[in-house]
């Protein structure tokens, strides 16, 4: 690539390499600006632009163009050398790394290494580090095919796609030692030793670095183990945690990273601490001495309640690929055995999340409700005399990942000379948007809902010329209040709860003087049966002649795909069966965006809703059986849509401005955007988490 780079622009592939620009909008205009066709195409991927662009030349002699690259590079150069970062100034003499392991990234669509919100939080989470200047490396695996692309067919059927992707292609570097040689570390398997080579991403101050089983030292078989997310059987998964756990803390050593504090974002992670444990016993420490010592400065946050969000083996494929860990961790079968297996609740089976509860000094849950909903659920693993055994810090977004640029702007104008962009995470900050003229905030939000109807309305087209080009045609109205409602296709989040009463339904949103539309977007887990028939049967209430228009569902939900919809609705629509939603995300993307949030009062919601900043849905109390709650839901939901959201929404002044919408809008934002950010959420885990777990080496 760098060889075809003219001289004047040699420095782009360093822009295009480092992920700080997908948070810098300038920097983003300068790629698409280069190749706007390729922009797309390429999903957003300036590795891959500048690996088939053909404009390199003419843009090099292109004065604005050489103008924008200078400024974007030297952003990013301020940016890196940065000395007076949050950290140094709360922390400045904090000597310590943290290690934060994730089986998902969610950084941009063009690292296609997520599948949902646990993904997104974690790139959120290592974005925010950044800026803070919170030295820390992340740990993960490069799936070569990522997480599958989803087609609809033209029943609505969900079909799953798998396109394996070019390294070169990629914003991923090998990892290099002090001598500049690729580094690879190898683990036990049954049998045979696997092989790992270690990648490097970079995102601003933050190196992540990526495990890949697909190195030529592997058997054809071991060779595809890191190739899909969440792909497989019970034996990939476990290969995968160990891969991830255990590689994970051998990429690091051989890198000479040393964490002061090893995070565990969810269980997939926690055989890091066997392999943690492994090298004290081998140092002569004894099993119940390591087992304290890693204890000591480990982190564990659990993020959901729902059963299959826990692995577990069982006994026979846990003893096959633990072969030889009893006697390397200075114990027996069933010394091993315990650290993640108590009682009967999982039945016969080795837990992760049991594992990383019992090896972590600090557990958090992601929200207050899902504290204490986690805190029973885990009730027998600990002694309850010594007080509760989990804390909370609940999820937030990075902000510049998901703030339009249309809002970014009036912000800007708007916050004259406060520096608001320094600590989003202060509340008093956001009090400028009080004083933004309704008109001015309308109009910004009005453009930005355009833009998103634009996209939506494309994609459909693609979608209906690729499936089924007979059926009528759907596009959105760009006036019409529209509601968004997109996430993973999980049960237990009911993404066909609005359907409950199609006669209602058609009545709310057929209101010529007052239409209401709702765009669906989401992927079911491919094993996941009942969540694939939630999207055939929306897909065929969205074809249903009665609905058409009314009801859009678009395919092939990423981080694209949110950005638009979080940026452009005008409700954000969240129904999970309470208390089954530990925290979510996208509901803060679109507060932050002055989208207010219609929820269920589950997860972050009741830490956030104040009677003015949004809606709520159903009650917080409990209910005798599932389809008590879902009926019950369902009819707050139509109620409170026809009377507050709707009334509200089309009550117009002399010049078409909804003053009554648009205070709640503000109020969304001034609410949500300071203390649902990753910003105060990472401050959050250093202060609470992480310093205080900072022990003298050993
Ligand atoms: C934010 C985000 C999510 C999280 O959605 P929830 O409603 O919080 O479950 C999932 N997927 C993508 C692509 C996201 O950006």
């Amino acid at each position: 690539m760098t060889s075809s780079i003219p001289g004047r622009l040699k420095r782009l592939p360093e822009l295009a390499q480092n992920l700080f620009w997908t948070w810098r909008p300038d920097s983003q205009r300068l790629f698409s600006g280069l190749d706007p066709a390729l922009w797309e195409t390429t999903e957003h991927n300036p590795v891959r632009l500048l690996n088939e662009t053909a404009n390199l030349e003419s843009a090099a002699g292109d004065a604005a163009f050489v103008d924008a690259y200078d400024r974007a590079l030297q952003d990013l150069d301020s940016y890196l050398a940065r000395r007076d970062t949050w950290m140094n100034r709360v922390y400045p003499s904090m000597d310590g790394r943290i290690a934060y392991f994730s089986a998902e990234f969610g950084l941009h669509e063009s690292l296609p290494i997520y599948s949902g919100g646990l993904g997104v939080l974690a790139g959120d989470h290592v974005k925010s580090a950044s800026d803070l200047g919170v030295p820390l490396a992340g740990v993960g695996l490069l799936y070569s095919e990522g997480y599958f692309r989803q087609r609809l067919d033209a029943a609505g059927v969900q079909q799953e796609v798998y396109e394996p992707f070019d390294p070169r292609n990629r914003p991923v570097l090998p990892a290099r030692d002090a001598e500049g040689r690729e580094v690879h570390v190898s683990i036990p398997f049954p049998g045979r030793e696997l092989h790992l080579k270690i990648w490097e991403v970079q995102v601003g101050r933050v190196s992540l670095l990526l495990l890949d089983a697909d190195v030529p030292e592997n058997g054809e078989e071991d060779r595809a183990l890191t190739a899909r997310l969440y792909g497989g059987d019970s034996r990939t998964r476990i290969s995968q945690e160990l891969i991830l756990g255990v590689g994970g803390v051998r990429a690091l050593r051989a890198l000479e990273i040393h964490p002061a504090v090893f995070h565990m974002n969810e269980g997939h992670a926690a055989f890091s601490v066997l392999e943690r444990m492994r090298e004290l016993v081998a140092d002569g420490t004894s099993f119940d001495e390591a087992r304290e010592r890693v204890t000591r400065n480990t982190v564990f946050t659990t993020h959901t309640p729902v059963p299959a969000g826990h692995d577990h083996f069982a006994p026979d494929l846990f003893e096959e690929f633990t072969t030889g860990w009893p006697e390397a961790l200075g114990t027996n079968r069933e010394g091993l055995w315990s650290l993640g297996h108590k009682g009967e609740e999982w039945g016969a089976t080795f837990n992760m999340t049991v594992l990383a509860m019992n090896l972590s000094a600090t557990r958090n849950a992601v929200s207050e409700l899902h504290r204490d909903v986690s805190v029973e659920m885990w009730d027998y693993l600990f002694d309850s005399s010594a007080g509760r055994p989990i804390t909370h810090v609940t999820n937030g977004i990075h902000t510049w990942s998901w703030l339009s640029p249309a809002l970014y702007e009036l912000f800007e104008r708007h916050s004259a000379g406060r520096a608001w962009r320094e600590v989003v995470e202060d509340a008093s900050v956001w009090s400028f948007v009080e004083e933004i003229p309704d008109r001015d905030l309308w109009e910004a939000r009005r453009a930005t809902k355009r833009g998103m109807t634009e996209f939506v309305n494309q994609r459909l087209r693609l979608q209906r010329e690729r499936t089924d080009s007979s059926a009528p045609a759907q596009a959105l109205d760009p006036e019409a209040l529209t509601l968004g409602f997109a996430r993973r296709f999980a049960t237990y989040k009911r993404a066909t709860l609005l359907l409950s009463d199609p006669e209602r339904l058609r009545r709310i949103v057929k209101d010529s003087d007052r239409p209401v539309q709702f765009v669906f977007a989401g992927k079911a887990h491919p094993a996941d049966e009942p969540a694939k028939e939630f999207i055939r049967a929306l897909y065929a209430a969205a074809g249903a002649e009665d609905l058409a228009g009314h009801i859009v569902i678009l395919e092939d939900y990423d981080m694209n795909v949110a950005r638009h919809l979080v940026q452009g609705v005008d409700v954000w629509l969240n129904n999970p069966r309470r208390p089954l939603e530990a925290s979510g995300t996208s509901g803060q993307k679109a507060s932050l965006n002055g989208a207010p949030n219609f929820s269920v009062l589950d997860g972050w919601w009741p830490e956030a809703y104040n009677g003015k900043n949004g809606w709520t849905i159903g009650t917080d109390k409990e209910y005798a059986n599932l389809e008590e709650q879902d009926a019950a839901d369902s009819e707050s939901l139509y109620t409170t849509l026809e009377e507050a959201l709707i009334p509200l929404y089309y009550t117009r002044d002399d010049s078409g401005i909804p003053g009554g919408w648009v205070e709640i809008t503000k109020e969304a934002i001034s609410t949500v955007a300071p203390v649902f950010s990753t910003q105060r959420m990472v401050q959050d885990y250093v202060h609470k988490l992480y310093v205080p777990r900072i022990v003298p080496a050993r």
